[in-house]
């Protein structure tokens, strides 16, 4: 599996800071600049499975 294709399930630990967004392909997005953070649920409405890294941040 690539990297890039990683999904991540809500509750998990956020791996690294960026912007994710779901995978239901109506670009709902979750950003963060924290590492460590847990993903939260995905939004009402949304019929993903979890979240997959958008943009990675650069690192501090
Ligand atoms: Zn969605």
């Amino acid at each position: 599996m690539n990297a890039d294709d990683q999904v991540y399930h809500p509750g998990e630990v956020v791996p690294q800071s960026g912007i994710y967004q779901c995978d239901c392909g109506q670009s709902h997005e979750y950003s963060t600049d924290v590492k460590g953070h847990r993903f939260p649920p995905l939004q009402n409405g949304c019929s993903g499975s979890g979240w997959k890294l958008k943009t990675a941040a650069h690192p501090s």
